[in-house]
């Protein structure tokens, strides 16, 4: 690390947890982001923030006037703009150490795959149950961690799978159901700060898992936006699982 980074990263030394090993661990990770909406927006932030080496940034929407209320990387004059360039502009302008790639295809199971094969950590920041699994089909069969994150209304939820684990559950097992059901925020809605919350929160188990820190691996947590309650459910891998077991 050069005299700017110690300054710039000089609260994360700091932390017995993270220190300068902790510091090189995230200089030196690839991570693959899939989604540049309101999850996307502050997990990217937090990840180029806090001098994660690369990321790989993957969405094929452009930025639409109702997405401005939650999706806080967009601006106004990006209107129309794919999401992964107008999100690279910002994260471009905000850490030098960050190398950016912007994506604004959709990526069928063979391109997922190789870029997966690349990566350090797969996060999961969209919101459709045909992409979610599809994900999750790619971090099994590539054995990348996946971190995977969900809002709608007030509520959230956050989960870690890790394959390196003994008898990690994977999305599969828990929501076994792969049919239709696809409720998505232009349906019900979403409460604006509620994204930033999961959404940071999957940053954190991001920066901790590429840091050799303790994760949500195994277990799911739920957030009650509305009540502010959170609820952690255990997790248990399913034998019959035809994506992972
Ligand atoms: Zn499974």
């Amino acid at each position: 690390m050069n005299d700017d980074q110690l300054l710039r990263y000089s609260r994360h030394l700091l932390l017995p947890e993270i220190e300068v090993a902790g510091q090189e661990k995230l200089l030196n990770a690839k991570v693959l982001l899939i989604g540049l909406g309101g999850l996307g927006s502050p997990i990217a932030m937090y990840l180029t923030a806090a001098g994660v080496g690369e990321l790989v940034i993957v969405d094929h929407d452009r930025v639409e006037m109702s997405n401005l209320q939650r999706q806080i990387i967009h601006r106004t004059r990006a209107l129309g703009q794919p999401k992964a360039e107008s999100a690279a502009e910002a994260l471009w302008a905000m850490n030098p150490d960050t190398r950016i790639t912007a994506i604004t295809h959709k990526l069928d199971e063979e391109q997922l795959t190789e870029q997966a094969n690349q990566a350090d950590l797969i996060i999961d920041a969209t919101d459709n149950f045909t992409t979610r699994h599809l994900i999750n089909r790619v971090s099994v069969a590539t054995s990348t961690p996946l971190v995977s994150g969900a809002a709608i209304r007030f509520e959230g939820q956050i989960t870690v799978f890790d394959r390196r684990q003994d008898d990690s559950p994977c999305y599969h097992c828990l929501y076994p159901d792969n049919g239709d059901e696809n409720l998505t925020c232009s349906e019900s809605g979403v409460i604006s700060p509620l994204v930033g919350v999961i959404g940071s929160m999957q940053a954190l188990e991001a920066v901790k898992l590429l840091a050799g820190q303790p994760t949500l691996h195994g277990r799911l947590l739920m957030f009650d936006g509305l009540y502010s309650q959170w609820q952690t459910l255990k997790l248990s891998k399913d034998n019959h699982c035809p994506v992972c077991s």
